[in-house]
């Protein structure tokens, strides 16, 4: 099978693989004992912590370890809906922000929810954002980095400026971003939170970055009482390997987009009618949300499926609800192109080959499913 549908989840690498396994057979006593055995598993873990704040330009205190980047999500929404800014405060939120950030917004927030809307690429534009800001100074904004469906950049850097020159806290969800792109400059972000699984680490394993401590589960005080529980020591021990290997070079990024845009190019001249989503807008060099002219994307999955090939409906954390995602109404599409969307996601161990077989793929199962429809309208006597 040729895996497309990384933006959902990533293989793990064989040396996080080892690095876990190690972990759990060696580091496996509790970190925050007392007896030596302890201590040796705390210091592990601080070291991981150290490695990915350095590299991240941020202090290693300020770095909590999650179980992902939903929790370190809810938690920081939560935790300032409670904590920090005024009752009454709004929050300003992009329309096309991941469930983990809209639902806790909502729930956090209630009628206090400002949406920024984006554009027909799925670009959130600054002169709306600005605009928003002068009309009412929020608690709190939130926006992604890279669009989970779309893989279309925002412009979060621009965002977490305006923010700090107003003294506004600014939240970036950085989950797609991490592993595929230069982590650098996410330090002038008040907050931020990503997940290992999505670079070639573990799964149930992420991080919290956040300028001021904030405080989320009650328990045994783990985490400099942040985040109550018994340290995930192999997951952590985990995503550190998988940080270290992750970084794909920015000399790379050229030719894995080329291979992408090679795909869409081969696909506009065998697929007539079809669209991809945030053609126009800056993007990360591995996904491309296709927006095809016929068929559900149901009946897609399911046929490139059986041709080998694994593709997601969309953002896969939606696939099992049955009201579409957010997206779609957010940059205008119709209910039923909504329900046209595929989206595929490469990652570094994905070939040009790959790409190219999955072309073929796609008319290939064009065709099957014209034939298939078109042998349903036979009526046999
Ligand atoms: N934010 C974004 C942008 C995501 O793509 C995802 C995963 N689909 C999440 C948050 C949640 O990550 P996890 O499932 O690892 O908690």
């Amino acid at each position: 099978m040729a895996y497309f549908d990384n933006n959902s989840t990533t293989r793990p690498l064989l040396e996080v693989l080892q690095a876990v396994q190690i972990a759990s057979e060696i580091s496996w006593a509790n970190p925050s004992s007392p007896h030596r055995q302890g201590i040796r598993v705390r210091a592990l873990m601080e070291k991981a912590r150290e490695e990915i704040a350095q590299s991240l330009a941020v202090e290693p205190k300020t770095l909590t370890f999650t179980s992902g980047a939903t929790e370190s999500n809810n938690a920081i929404l939560s935790s300032l809906a409670k904590d920090g800014s005024e009752p009454g405060k709004s929050i300003l939120v992009s329309a096309i922000e991941h469930p983990s950030i809209l639902e806790t917004a909502h729930h956090c927030y209630g009628g206090n929810v400002r949406l920024i809307p984006v554009n027909s690429d799925g670009v959130l534009e600054m002169e709306d954002f600005k605009k928003l800001m002068d009309l009412e100074l929020p608690g709190l904004v939130s926006l992604m980095a890279v669009h989970n469906e779309t893989g279309v950049l925002q412009p979060w850097q621009e965002v977490a400026d305006f923010c700090k020159d107003r003294g506004v806290w600014f939240h970036c969800d950085a989950t797609q971003w991490m592993g595929k792109l230069d982590h650098c400059g996410f330090h002038s972000c008040s907050s931020f939170s990503f997940s290992a699984h999505k670079f070639g680490g573990p799964k149930g394993v992420g991080v919290l970055v956040s300028s001021e401590p904030v405080s989320w589960i009650k328990g045994g005080g783990q985490e400099a009482e942040k985040r109550g529980g018994t340290e995930n020591f192999p997951g952590i021990e985990g995503m550190r390997v998988a940080w270290k290997h992750q970084c794909i070079s920015s000399s790379d990024y050229g030719k894995l987009e080329d291979w992408r845009n090679n795909f869409e190019q081969s696909l506009f001249t065998q697929i007539p009618g079809l669209k991809v989503i945030g053609h126009k807008a800056l993007r990360l060099w591995n996904t491309s949300l296709l927006c095809l002219p016929d068929f559900e994307n149901v009946q897609w999955v399911s046929k490139l499926d059986k041709l080998g090939f694994s593709v997601s409906t969309g953002s896969a954390c939606s696939t099992a609800r049955e009201h579409p995602s957010t997206l779609a109404g957010a940059i205008g599409l119709s209910k039923a192109e909504g329900r046209r969307l595929v989206r595929v996601s490469s990652y570094s161990d994905t070939t040009e080959q790959d790409w190219l077989n999955l072309a073929n793929a796609f008319v290939e199962a064009l065709l099957e499913l014209e034939s298939e429809r078109q042998n349903a309208g036979v009526i046999t006597l």
